[in-house]
């Protein structure tokens, strides 16, 4: 019941966010984040409407994946890898995750789009920025961006989707806002140059209304939805 209510409350909040950019709500996709977060709550949250859920972590998700296969067969729903991706997963990756949003490196897309062959595969990825030296570790500089994407375009099992940034923690959700407009910038930098990247993985809990209003399409909410990670 608590995780509905939740839900309820967030979609209304996404609603409120795209009316007031003049957005199509529709065109907001929620990623519920269930990192750390037990399969039966997972499942009660899929009960609840939830349809793309997002794990940080390969092995945590590959055991959960597994299981929730078990236990819900013909289910619709999308598994988002949202964490780091290391060189050495990326054969798990590709078996277990619709979509990988942390496509940072020449070597990793190459390591993804081979295991994706094996597999007969198209793996749908997004490139994740880093777009300021406090972020976390991870992320391509804008500086290697182009080399990435002209790389990654020759690459016939992926197909790069869009971009990905997590900005660094702040309270006020106001002073994320630049590095919102900053992503939605790069992409339509590159779209004029003819790259076509429809998706900005921006936001979660603490500040997905902004990215709403800086042009996001995949918010990755976990504790607004699950409460706070134990
Ligand atoms: C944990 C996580 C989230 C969700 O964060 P909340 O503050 O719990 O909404 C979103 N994106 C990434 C990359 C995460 O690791």
């Amino acid at each position: 019941m608590r995780i509905l209510q939740h839900l309820a409350a967030i979609q209304e909040r996404i609603n409120s966010a795209a009316a007031k950019a003049g957005r199509n709500p529709q065109d907001i996709k929620l990623v519920t984040v269930t990192k750390t977060i037990e399969l039966q709550e997972i499942i009660k949250a899929v009960k609840a409407g939830v349809r793309i859920l997002g794990e940080s972590r390969v092995q945590e998700a590959q055991e959960k994946i597994t299981n929730y296969k078990l236990q819900i067969t013909n289910s619709k729903v999308q598994w988002h890898l949202i964490g780091s991706l290391q060189k050495n997963k990326a054969k798990y990756a590709v078996q277990l995750f619709d979509l990988i949003h942390t496509i940072d490196s020449i070597e990793l897309a190459e390591e993804v789009d081979k295991q994706a062959r094996k597999n007969e595969k198209t793996q749908r990825i997004l490139v994740q920025i880093k777009l300021s030296e406090e972020e976390a570790k991870h992320g391509v500089l804008e500086k290697d961006l182009m080399d990435l994407l002209d790389k990654i375009s020759n690459m016939n099992n992926l197909k790069l989707e869009g971009l990905m940034t997590i900005p660094p923690l702040f309270e006020d959700p106001e002073f994320v806002r630049p590095y919102f407009m900053r992503l939605r910038e790069i992409r339509d930098k590159l779209s004029a140059k003819g790259y076509n990247l429809p998706e900005l993985s921006m936001g979660m809990s603490n500040d997905f209304e902004v990215a709403i209003e800086e042009g996001a399409t995949m918010v990755r909410i976990g504790t607004a939805i699950f409460g706070e990670r134990g």
